[in-house]
């Protein structure tokens, strides 16, 4: 019997689908789930989420439910399913009353096989009181991060998903996510009550992408050389934090003769849809969005994506660059970064709406975002860590490729603490270094921080060396930045061990941006 059933997976794989053999763990989740049981599936972009429960919902009798919060692609992802001849469906709020109805009829009467529905639609007594009365196959709950209170992606609608289990105890569940880190991870198993579950966690290295973080010095014209010496006639999406900056980049690229399309949250949904659609069929296309860009974007010759701005965190990090290569060719994760990343973060989070717990959690994940920038060892072992899995140096990243030069910072960064101190604690990063440089600015002048002991006692070094210093100290929590005092730089705690005692600081030499050599095809 179990035989049976694996033989008619296999077989619903090779002539509906047109795939020869399962990847990964599909075959194990797909046998679990048509038998009936509830699974929680971790699987990278690209890994093939989607088999595991179009599968079990073709197996098992009834019509299998997909819980999406991408209205968005709803019409995608049915037309992808009609395309080889199973019956698919939507339910959203962007279909007439009319078209409903009919869909909820086919549901009833068993006349379909898999319908997708938005999570505030499942919601509704009348859809609930339609699964009640229909045969529902299984329940598939996509992008189930969305259900993690402090994760990037929390949608309130998910929280209420635990209804299924208390309303159709004997449908199977198949929560489904690209998120991996273990909290998140424990925080859905906790909320969908699926701690009962059998989970199947697979790899997260995406062995085809190369990791690369730089020192911004110019981001734009960066990003420019890189595309132009990297990419050339590739599609690519390039993410900025704000509205104004992706509208600016796209211009930019596009007066330098890259095709450049805008997208995010604040523009007409109009325009946003034919710009996501043109990125999605076209070839030599680059993509320019905030975040609100890319959940559930499958196009597969993604070759680089490039961030301007620090994300938030590594989930956040992790799921953008893993858009790129879901093909499996040699790809490019590409970030500048700076300073005033550092320091804009910072001030989001305290100015942010957020309470002090939630404030907290906000620092530790840009702490080790911050951590994996300025990380002296492999930045592929530093993410695969950071979501639990052991790793080793991987070759295929900046650091493995060129090894970053450590050194003992500990002078440097005594001089940087001691012209913090002298100037009262109430200057910011310019004004310090330039006081550690021993620039004559007139501002300078003015307070007369020319006759300060520590003026000019880092003139050894150049302004981006110093930024660089500074930005690790603050990475390192030896300083802190005082956004309700114009920026100005402090002491924390832990400066008196590194200022009075002597305590060692290793940092990560700073190197003038150079250029990689063109893509590996080692992958
Ligand atoms: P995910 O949802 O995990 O990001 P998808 O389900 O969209 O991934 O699958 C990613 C790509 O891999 C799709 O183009 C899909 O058709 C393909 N794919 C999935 N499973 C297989 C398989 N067993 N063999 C070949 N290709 C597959
Ligand atoms: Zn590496």
């Amino acid at each position: 019997m179990n035989q049976d059933l694996n033989q008619r997976a296999l077989h619903l794989l090779q002539t509906v689908f047109g795939y020869p053999a399962f990847r990964g763990q599909q075959a194990d989740i797909v046998d679990h789930v048509s038998h009936g049981g509830d699974a929680l599936v971790l699987m990278p972009t690209g890994g093939g989420k989607s088999l595991c429960y179009q599968i079990p919902a073709l197996l098992r009798d009834g019509v299998g439910v997909v819980v999406s919060p991408l209205i968005a692609l709803m019409q995608d992802q049915v037309d992808a399913l009609e395309e080889v001849g199973v019956r698919a469906a939507f339910l959203n709020s962007t279909q007439t009353y009319e078209e409903a109805s009919r869909i909820e009829r086919l549901v009833r009467t068993g006349g379909i096989d898999v319908v997708y529905v938005a999570p505030e639609r499942l919601m509704t007594q009348r859809c609930l009181d339609l699964f009640q009365a229909s045969k529902i196959s299984l329940f598939a709950i996509d992008e189930a991060h969305c259900v993690a209170q402090w994760g990037h992606d929390f949608r309130p609608e998910y929280i209420k998903l635990s209804v299924l289990h208390e309303q159709f105890p004997d449908v199977p569940r198949i929560a489904l996510t690209a998120t991996a880190d273990p909290q998140t991870r424990a925080e859905i198993a906790l909320r969908l009550q699926l701690e009962d579950a059998r989970q199947f966690v697979s790899s997260f290295d995406r062995p085809n992408i190369r990791y690369q973080i730089v020192e911004k010095a110019n981001g734009r014209k960066q990003l420019l050389d890189f595309i132009n010496t990297e990419h050339a006639g590739d599609c690519g999406i390039v993410y900025c934090l704000s509205r104004k900056k992706v509208e600016e980049t796209a211009e930019f690229l596009n007066q330098s003769g890259i095709r450049a399309l805008p997208y995010h949250a604040g523009m007409e949904y109009a325009k946003r849809s034919a710009n996501q659609a043109r990125f999605l069929r076209e070839e030599n296309i680059v993509m320019v969005a905030t975040i609100a860009f890319g959940m559930g974007i499958d196009k597969p010759d993604v070759r680089f994506v490039a961030h301007l701005d620090l994300p938030k965190s590594i989930e956040g990090y992790y799921q953008e660059t893993g858009r790129a290569g879901r093909d499996g060719m040699a790809a490019n994760a590409w970030m500048a970064y700076g300073l005033q990343d550092v320091v804009l973060q910072r001030r989001m989070i305290d100015e942010s709406e957020a309470d002090d717990t939630f404030k907290r959690v906000l620092g530790v994940k840009l702490d080790a975002m911050l951590g994996l920038c300025e990380t002296l060892s492999c930045r592929r072992m530093r993410l695969l860590e950071y979501f639990g899995e052991p790793a080793s140096p991987c070759g295929n990243c900046d650091t493995c490729l060129v090894p970053p030069v450590s050194f003992d910072g500990t002078v440097p960064v005594q001089k940087l603490l001691s012209a913090i101190y002298r100037v009262d604690q109430r200057f910011a990063g310019g004004h310090v270094i330039d006081v550690l440089r021993g620039v004559e600015s007139e501002r300078i002048k003015t307070w007369h921080h020319d006759a300060l002991s520590v003026f000019g006692i880092g003139s050894d070094l150049g302004e981006a060396e110093w930024k660089s210093i500074l930005r690790q100290a603050i990475a390192l929590g030896l300083v802190s930045v005082d956004h309700e005092q114009y920026s100005s730089l402090k002491l924390t705690d832990a400066s008196r061990p590194v200022l009075k005692g002597g305590q060692k600081v290793q940092l990560r030499q700073y190197q003038k941006p150079v250029k990689t050599s063109k893509r590996s095809t080692s992958v």
